[in-house]
């Protein structure tokens, strides 16, 4: 049982109400990584710069992340930099310089799964996404995260790897802007009827996450008692959780796509309680199963 995750590796500017941080490390893959640590054995495949910290490959290699699949190229790692005004928004994006992912051409490594793992194809350019699912024909199954940079600039090739997948997470804005609708029921029925992506979580923050199928909709809270300092990672930690907890299941239905929605609300309630990836690393399980038991609670079921 294992995951093969693609996506950012990254330096991260981050600002928000509490304070601000420069070059710290990020990136959509490093969050899923150490979020889904905690109950599978993860493939990362990305690039970094010369630039990006060897201590974080160790860092990665303790918590059972592979990282044979993360190239070191010459050039600059990627980053991002982004500004919260308000917990209740999305960030603004102040810049994106993709740096070594503009050449980046990825491999799965011959010492990760070469079939039946699950493949997450994280926030990442559209073009790698549909490259590495290509050099990756037999997973379990396929999830995919993207946002409003990719949605915005590389709709075609998105619109491609979405016919391909079975679970998308998403936020809710990003929902309506690849939705094409205003309104959320008629862009999940965009993704669920058209693209028939068998089930779609959004991402709502504090307000929860919502599981839309062709048959149902169910809405499971967030854990509200947090105390919010920067919200980046939340998703991708979600994505983590969710998918780490599918790995130990056999069968994927309503009932097992809830139970993981609990338990990713639960862990990346964490994500946010620090900048960066400062609070994941410090994680325990017995953390997260309290919350986890709290939420069920609250959530009844
Ligand atoms: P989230 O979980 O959505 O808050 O994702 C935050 C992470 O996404 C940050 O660590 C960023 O480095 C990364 N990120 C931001 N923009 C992009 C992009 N266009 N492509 C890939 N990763 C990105």
């Amino acid at each position: 049982m294992s995951i093969i995750v693609v996506g950012s590796s990254a330096f991260d500017d981050i600002k928000t109400p509490k304070g601000s941080r420069k070059k710290i490390i990020g990136g959509s893959c490093i969050y899923f990584s150490i979020a889904a640590s905690f109950k599978s054995k993860t493939h990362i495949v990305s690039v970094v710069g010369k630039d990006f910290p060897k201590n974080i490959f160790k860092t990665l290699n303790k918590k059972c992340v592979s990282t044979d699949g993360l190239k070191i190229e010459n050039g600059k790692t990627f980053s991002w930099g982004g500004t919260y005004d308000t917990f209740s928004e999305d960030p603004e994006t102040k810049f994106t310089h993709l740096n070594v992912f503009e050449k980046f051409s990825p491999d799965i490594p011959a010492s990760y799964p070469q079939k039946n793992a699950i493949l997450f194809l994280a926030n990442i350019d559209p073009t790698l996404q549909n490259q590495v699912l290509s050099l990756y024909p037999n997973p379990r199954i396929v999830g995919l995260d993207t946002m409003n940079f990719w949605i915005n600039s590389k709709r075609k090739e998105l619109s491609k790897i979405l016919k391909r997948i079975d679970i998308l997470t998403i936020n809710e804005l990003e929902l309506k802007l690849l939705g094409r609708k205003d309104s959320l029921h008629d862009s999940l029925k965009v993704l669920i009827e058209e693209l028939q992506i068998k089930f779609v979580i959004v991402k709502r923050g504090s307000a929860g996450s919502m599981l839309a199928t062709k048959k149902a909709s169910h809405w499971i809270p967030g854990y509200p008692f947090c105390d919010v300092v920067d919200p980046t990672g939340a998703g991708d930690s979600y994505a983590g959780a969710l998918f780490s907890y599918l790995d130990n299941k056999k069968n994927i239905n309503e009932q097992t796509m809830l139970d993981a929605m609990i338990y990713a609300s639960s862990l990346s309630s964490f994500t946010i309680e620090n900048f960066g990836i400062d609070r994941l690393l410090i994680l325990k399980k017995s953390d997260i199963r309290k919350r986890e038991n709290e939420l069920k609670k609250i959530a009844r079921i």
